[in-house]
């Protein structure tokens, strides 16, 4: 499979060609993607710009009509694009399916929420009137990181399409042949130049944020990158609305019933073998249930099943990229030489292949001190520490004591209880007895983290905010 640049509704060939492998089974070669360079940048941006003059004058619901009939599109052909993002990101196949499934959820749910969210203001008095309309900005930067690349692609585009912006979208080199082919089938539906992509690593990300008719950048992904991108941005006065990373935390309190806390718990932590921004990154318990959460913890973690991501077998996939899974790996090996009191579990599926793809045995790390680098750190992977508490206060100052504030979660049987403990923590998105959106939470929690993990939301009616200007008018009578 060869993968091309798509601008102003074309394939665009590169000179060069970077393959692509299968992070499970490393010898085997899933495509080959284009690399673009500056020069395809700016081709993207002008078939957008260019695009944008035509678009930003078609009414909401012909923008929503033509997105709707994409997502029918996407809905035929979820299976192979779910075989083809599994093949080169790793996630599971069965998890990548949800994946498009919630995406598409996500959209619609968007577009139901966009008359609202865009109508226009007419305020009038004996004096005049005034009227605010929220205007598109013009061409939209849009950088998606590699673990969840399909609802990440959809929840980031489908609010600033539908308020009459273009897009650039640069995926991540090792999650690129199936959010081009998302892109590609969408961009069909749409007049040539609104919906383009740019293939590459971080200099063509960064030529896409430094180019002058970008007017403003959403960017999902670590928060280095982020902070580049802001000086880039710099330059020419852009706006930015980063979503990024995440230390979560999980807090037990005392009146938790374990039986049906711990399974939600570990599988908020290994979902997506760890690697999703708001994983649950490091647990509290009290002191007095430490043991037999841990106990629990164990023998549930013990029954993950570490195999290839297209294995119907498999329950965790492998690392995505070599530079994550050194990254954990040394990250277990420091743990190891620290005397740190930890267990590697679950259960090889393919031992002949372990060494044939970054495989990792999801770790509970027990004992830990709060303040270690397990704690603090966001792993994003398979390793979870437990830190025991005494008070409520106590527990509420570990949990903030972090630069990230992204999700949360709050475990207890007692609602009112709960809800006190949410009020008091950092964060952007506060979970009670889950972690991770419910239907209704999907559409209307505004989706975003506070400190380093981001700036701006996604998801609900408080996105489209991002993505307009304000307009005001004034008629002097
Ligand atoms: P990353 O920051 O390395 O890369 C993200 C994207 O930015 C990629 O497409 C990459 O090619 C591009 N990029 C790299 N350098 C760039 C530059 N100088 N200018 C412009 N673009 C550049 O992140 P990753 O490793 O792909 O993803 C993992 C990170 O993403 C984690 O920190 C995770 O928490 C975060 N994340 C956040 C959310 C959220 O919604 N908050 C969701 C998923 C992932």
């Amino acid at each position: 499979m060869k993968i091309n640049l798509f601008i102003n509704n074309e394939d665009v060939t590169t000179e060069h060609y970077d393959e692509v492998r299968d992070p499970g089974r490393l010898r085997e070669i899933v495509g080959y993607i284009a690399k673009g360079d500056a020069s395809h940048i700016d081709q993207a941006v002008q078939a957008a710009h260019r695009a944008f003059r035509s678009w930003r004058q078609t009414s909401l619901e012909e923008r929503t009509s033509i997105l709707l009939k994409s997502a029918e599109e996407i809905e035929r052909i979820a299976s192979s694009i779910a075989n083809t993002t599994a093949k080169e990101n790793g996630i599971l196949f069965s998890r990548t399916i949800d994946e498009i499934k919630l995406g598409l959820i996500d959209l619609r749910n968007i577009a139901d929420l966009a008359p609202s969210a865009l109508q226009k203001r007419i305020i009038e008095d004996e004096s005049g009137w005034v009227s605010v309309v929220k205007r598109p900005m013009g061409v939209v930067a849009c950088i998606v990181p590699w673990n969840a690349p399909i609802i990440l692609t959809l929840q980031k585009i489908t609010p600033i399409l539908l308020a009459g912006n273009t897009i650039v979208v640069k995926p991540s080199p090792t999650a690129s042949m199936g959010v081009v082919t998302l892109l590609t089938t969408m961009a069909k539906f749409f007049p040539p130049g609104v919906i383009n992509v740019v293939l590459g690593g971080g200099e063509v990300g960064s030529a896409l944020t430094s180019h002058p008719l970008v007017r403003k950048i959403s960017f999902t992904g670590g928060g280095n990158t982020a902070v580049a991108i802001m000086k880039s941005a710099a330059e020419t006065l852009k706006g930015v609305h980063f979503e990024l990373g995440g230390n979560d935390p999980a807090i037990v309190l005392d009146d938790a019933d374990l039986n049906e806390v711990v399974p939600k718990i570990v599988e908020g932590a290994f979902r997506r073998t760890g690697q999703f921004c708001f994983a649950i990154k490091r647990v509290y318990i009290p002191s007095d249930m430490y043991d037999e959460f841990y106990e629990k913890a164990c023998i549930l973690t013990d029954s993950y099943k570490i195999g290839h991501q297209l294995n119907e077998e498999a329950t965790m996939g492998p690392i995505n990229n070599q530079l994550q899974y050194q990254r954990i790996s040394e990250l277990i090996e420091r743990l190891e030489h620290s005397g740190a009191n930890l267990v590697k579990l679950g259960k090889v599926l393919e031992p002949e292949n372990w060494n044939n793809g970054y495989y990792l045995q999801p770790v509970i790390v027990r004992d830990v001190d709060p303040n270690a680098e397990i704690v603090t750190c966001e792993q994003f992977g398979p390793v979870l520490p437990l830190i025991p508490y005494h008070t409520e206060e106590e527990v509420i100052h570990m949990a903030n004591n972090s630069e990230f504030g992204l999700g949360s979660s709050i475990w207890s049987s007692d609602f009112d209880r709960a809800l006190g403990v949410a009020n008091q923590i950092e964060a952007g998105m506060t979970f009670i007895n889950g972690h991770g959106q419910t239907h209704l939470g999907s559409k209307y929690i505004p989706f975003g983290g506070i400190k380093q993990s981001g700036i701006g939301r996604e998801k609900s009616i408080e996105v489209f905010d991002e993505f307009i200007e304000y307009h005001g008018i004034n008629y002097h009578k």
